[in-house]
């Protein structure tokens, strides 16, 4: 979403999430969540008690569309993310399966005011991008061992954000940017992931919403057994 796909584990416009790394700090507190294979590091106890909660209620929502906690996944909660840009929310990096993500203040900061997600209140809109970045690390956790799969990655982090939001913001959105049917899945790419990141993510809604798609997508996803990808390996 908002220059966006900084968000995502293959930035989509911003490069490969390795450029990011460099400069990176490390918050003060870190503790397990009482989730297994979750930890959180915050400024305050009260910051990583609340994220723990959010993956307390997220985990079986997402291990109910497929997305399996197969490892520790480790979630650093930091305004000072480390050099992206500024209207970076967060990112997942891959190799140390890894989410860092801004504070909720600092994220209502950094989405921009064009974008239709800065009409959401903001401590729903954190979760739902905490929920988005928890997506891409279960989704890599399970899938894309032998493709590239950038768009794969971002249509179940987008499923899974708009799920996760108020439904009468998600309709808002929607209506906004509704699509006709039948919806080319060749408009769920990766550029339009970048350049119209709100209309990729009402898309994405209406995509999912459909009767023979929802988690099944997910599942066949996962499996291999279908693709989003313009240009696969
Ligand atoms: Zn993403």
């Amino acid at each position: 979403m908002t220059k966006a796909d900084c968000r995502a584990i293959f930035g989509v416009g911003v490069g490969s999430m390795a450029v990011f790394m460099a400069g990176m700090v490390v918050a003060s507190e870190r503790v397990a969540c009482a989730r297994p294979s979750f930890s959180v590091e915050a400024d305050t106890p009260v910051i990583s008690g609340m994220v723990c909660d959010l993956v307390d209620r997220a985990v079986p929502f997402l291990e109910a569309c497929h997305l399996e906690v197969r490892m520790p996944v480790h979630i650093v909660v930091s305004d000072d993310l480390g050099g992206v840009p500024d209207g970076c929310l967060g990112y997942f990096e891959c190799d140390r399966s890894e989410i860092r993500i801004r504070t909720v203040e600092g994220m209502a900061r950094a989405v921009s005011d064009a974008s239709m997600f800065s009409t959401i209140d903001k401590a729903p809109y954190f979760e739902s991008v905490v929920v988005h970045e928890m997506a891409h690390a279960l989704f890599e956790q399970s899938a894309c061992e032998r493709t590239k799969c950038a768009e794969n990655h971002e249509y179940v982090a987008h499923a899974m954000q708009m799920a996760w939001l108020p439904v009468a913001d998600r309709e808002r959105l929607v209506a906004t940017f509704p699509v006709e049917y039948p919806i080319d899945p060749l408009r769920l790419n990766a550029f339009m992931v970048a350049l119209a990141p709100d209309r990729y993510a009402a898309t994405v809604w209406q995509h999912f919403s459909l009767p023979e798609n929802g988690c099944a997508v997910v599942g066949r996803l996962l499996a291999g057994e279908q693709s989003l990808q313009l240009m696969p390996e």
